[in-house]
C-alpha cells in the first residue's frame, strides 16, 4: 500500500489537496516536520495516512475532547481502529485502551497534553511501539502564538521519554512566522521541514465596517439582504451571544445561540440544527466552530471586532469551505477593542503572555483601521505576500481619497507635543479641545493644536487609528499603550508630505462630543 492508494481506497478522495503529500513523505521519512495549512485544508489526513502506512501506533496530541470523539467517530466510519484518553475516558476503559494499543489493535490514540504529562501514561506508553506522534494545534506551544497552554510545554518531554522514539508532525492552521520557529524550536524541527500552504482565501472577501455601538439592525439587514444563506455571527461575551439572538429571532430570523456556558446537549442539537440547514444563523462566542465541518457556510460576522488576528481569520476563514463565494464581515467599534483589552487584563497569565496578546489586539486594530487590501494585509501578517484581492471593502471602495493632511498634522502635532507621553484618547480630547478633567491637568489648553480639530471625538480616534495603521503614528508599550510620531509622521509635520484617506470628513459645528 503507498499513500495514494489509502486516499483513495480508505478515504474516498481522489487526489491530495495543497501540500498534504509533501507532509506525508517526509513523515514517512521519519522526519519531524511543521505543517502550517488553513482550516479545512485537511491536515488530519497528514497523520491518519501514515498512521495507515507504519506498523506502530500514531499518538495524536490534541487540545479538545470534542474534537477528538469527532474525528475517532470518522476513523470508525472509514473502519479505521482509533480510541483517545482525556479526562472524558472512563478509567475502566483506560487500560483496555492501553492494552489494545499495545497489541497493535488501534492504529492512532488520542490524547491531551495533560494525559501524556502524566507519570502513568509516560510509564504505559513505553510498552507500546509509538511510530509517530502529532501535535495539532500546534500553536498552543508557544507564548507568541495566540492560544498558549502550559501543558503544550510538556510534550517534548514527554516525547523525549519514550522508548519507541518515534519522528513528530506538528500541525496548525494559524502561525505567524515567529510562532512557526518557536514551534520548531520546541520540537526540532529543522527549517526545510516546514509546510506552509498559502494564506490566501480566494473565495472570501473581507469587509471592515465601522458600526456604532447598537449594531443589531446592521446584522439583521445583512441576514436580511441574504436569506438563503447560512451564516455565523461572533460576538465577545455571552450576554451579547443573547441580546443579538433575541433580537433576530424577533425579527423572525431563524437564529439560535451556542456559547460555552449552554448544556452540552443543548450545544449539540444547535450544531445539528445548523449543519442540516434547519437553521440559518447561529450567534455564538469563540466556543463555537472547533470541529465544526459545515461547508456552506456564506458569512461570518464578528458583531464585536475581534480579540486577534489569528482567531479572526480561524473563525472567518469556517466561511466558504466549499469554494464558493463568501463574506467575513468585520463590525469594528474602538469600544470593542476595550472589551478585549480588560480579558487581557483580567486574565491570570504571566506578563509575557500578556504582552503578545496586547500586541495582537494592537494588529487586529490596525487591520480595521487599514486602508491596504485586508486579504494582502492577513497575508503579510502571516508572513507571506499576495496581490490584492480586488473585492474586499477596502479593493472596492470607490470612494474619492481625500486630502486629511491638515487634520493629520494638527494630530501628528499634538503627538509631538504630548511627547510620547499619552494614548490615543487623551490625543483625540486634547486636538478636538475636549473640556474634560484630564486636559485641565496636563493643561492641555496650551498645546499649539489643542481644539483645533473640528471632529466628533470619536471621529478624530478613528483618524488617529488610520494615522498608526498607515504608518505615520505609532503605538508602544502593551498595557497602557502611548503613542509616538514615526519617520513618515515628521515628513507630514515638516510638510514634506501629504495624506490621503477615503471618505469624506464631516467638520462639526457643534461642540465635540464626549467620549470617554
Ligand atoms: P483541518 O484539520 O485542516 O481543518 P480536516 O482535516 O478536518 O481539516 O479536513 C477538512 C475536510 O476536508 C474533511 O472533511 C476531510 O475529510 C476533507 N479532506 C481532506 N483531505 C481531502 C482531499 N485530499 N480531498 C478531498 N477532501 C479532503
Ligand atoms: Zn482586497
Amino acid at each position: 500500500m503507498n499513500a495514494q492508494r489509502i486516499l483513495r481506497n480508505v478515504f474516498g478522495y481522489k487526489v491530495f489537496r495543497s501540500g498534504q503529500e509533501k507532509v506525508i513523505n517526509l513523515v514517512l521519512q521519519r522526519q519531524n516536520v511543521l505543517a502550517v495549512m488553513p482550516t479545512g485544508a485537511g491536515k488530519s489526513l497528514c497523520y491518519q495516512i501514515p498512521a495507515l502506512l507504519n506498523s506502530g501506533v500514531t499518538l495524536v496530541i490534541s487540545p479538545l475532547i470534542s474534537l477528538m470523539k469527532d474525528q475517532i467517530d470518522s476513523l470508525h466510519q472509514n473502519g479505521i481502529e482509533a480510541a483517545a484518553l482525556n479526562s472524558a475516558t472512563p478509567q475502566e476503559e483506560v487500560n483496555p485502551i492501553l492494552r489494545q494499543a499495545y497489541e497493535g489493535k488501534i492504529k492512532l490514540l488520542y490524547m491531551t497534553p495533560e494525559r501524556l504529562a502524566m507519570d502513568y501514561f509516560r510509564y504505559q506508553l513505553n510498552f507500546i511501539d509509538v511510530s509517530l506522534v502529532a501535535v495539532d494545534e500546534a500553536h498552543c506551544i508557544s507564548q507568541w502564538g495566540h492560544d498558549f497552554r502550559p501543558a503544550y510545554r510538556q510534550i517534548l518531554d514527554g516525547i523525549n521519554s519514550l522508548k519507541s522514539k518515534p519522528n513528530i508532525l506538528a500541525l496548525t492552521a494559524t502561525a505567524t512566522p515567529a510562532v512557526q520557529d518557536d514551534i520548531a524550536k520546541q520540537l526540532n524541527i529543522k527549517k526545510e521541514n516546514y509546510v506552509v500552504t498559502s494564506f490566501v482565501r480566494p473565495n472570501l472577501s473581507f469587509q471592515v465596517v465601522n458600526s456604532s455601538k447598537d449594531n443589531n439592525l446592521y446584522i439583521y439587514d445583512y441576514i436580511k439582504a441574504h436569506v438563503n444563506q447560512a451564516g455565523i455571527v461572533y460576538t465577545n461575551t455571552r450576554k451579547r451571544v443573547g441580546e443579538i439572538t433575541a433580537y433576530l429571532q424577533r425579527k423572525g430570523i431563524s437564529a439560535a445561540s451556542y456559547h460555552g456556558g449552554m448544556a452540552t446537549e443543548d450545544r449539540d442539537c444547535i450544531q445539528d440544527d445548523f449543519q442540516f440547514d434547519r437553521l440559518q444563523v447561529i450567534v455564538a462566542t469563540n466556543a463555537f466552530g472547533m470541529g465544526i465541518d459545515k461547508s456552506n457556510v456564506r458569512f461570518v460576522i464578528h458583531a464585536n471586532s475581534a480579540r486577534n488576528i489569528e482567531s479572526y481569520y480561524q473563525e472567518a476563514g469556517r466561511a466558504g469551505r466549499d469554494g464558493d463565494p463568501c463574506s467575513a464581515i468585520l463590525l469594528y467599534h474602538p469600544g470593542d477593542l476595550a472589551t478585549y483589552r480588560w480579558f487581557i487584563d483580567q486574565s491570570d497569565a504571566n506578563d509575557d503572555y500578556k504582552k503578545v496578546q496586547y500586541r495582537k489586539l494592537a494588529a487586529i486594530t490596525q487591520y480595521a483601521n487599514t486602508s491596504e487590501c485586508l486579504q494582502q494585509f492577513i497575508v503579510r501578517y502571516f508572513g507571506q505576500d499576495c496581490a490584492p484581492c480586488g473585492k474586499c471593502s477596502n479593493c472596492t471602495d470607490k470612494r474619492k481619497l481625500v486630502d486629511v493632511t491638515k487634520e493629520a498634522r494638527e494630530i501628528i502635532g499634538t503627538v509631538y507635543e504630548l511627547d510620547g507621553r499619552f494614548g490615543k484618547n487623551i490625543i483625540a480630547q486634547a486636538v478636538t479641545g475636549s473640556k474634560s478633567q484630564k486636559m485641565k491637568q496636563i493643561q492641555a489648553e496650551k498645546l499649539q493644536y489643542f481644539g483645533s480639530l473640528k471632529m466628533r471625538q470619536n471621529e478624530a480616534l478613528s483618524l488617529i487609528n488610520y494615522l498608526i495603521a498607515n504608518g505615520f503614528l505609532e503605538v508602544e508599550g502593551d498595557q497602557y499603550p502611548l503613542v509616538h510620531v514615526t519617520n513618515p509622521g515628521w515628513d507630514v509635520l515638516d510638510g514634506k508630505r501629504q495624506v490621503f484617506r477615503k471618505g469624506e470628513i464631516r467638520p462639526i459645528a457643534a461642540k465635540g462630543e464626549a467620549e470617554s
